[in-house]
């Protein structure tokens, strides 16, 4: 399960956390952004959204 997720209310679709993932692993479409699981929790999308809309999921923690 991704470590992160992206609030769709909040996205633009930019698409810039798309090109920093190493991963490939944000698939945007249109309006709909969706990290996938080829996600490894880097953290660069959070990181880099101007919006805010990359959240972490909680409930992982062992
Ligand atoms: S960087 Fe933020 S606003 Fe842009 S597509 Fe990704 S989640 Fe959406
Ligand atoms: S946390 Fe890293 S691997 Fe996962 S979608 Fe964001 S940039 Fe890509």
């Amino acid at each position: 399960m991704p470590a992160f997720t992206i609030d769709q209310s909040v996205c633009t679709f930019c698409a810039g956390c798309s090109s920093v993932c190493p991963r490939q692993a944000v698939m945007i479409r249109d309006d709909c952004a969706e990290i996938t699981d080829a996600c490894t929790g880097c953290g660069h999308c959070f990181q880099f959204c101007p919006v805010s809309a990359v959240t972490r999921v909680e409930g992982d923690a062992p």
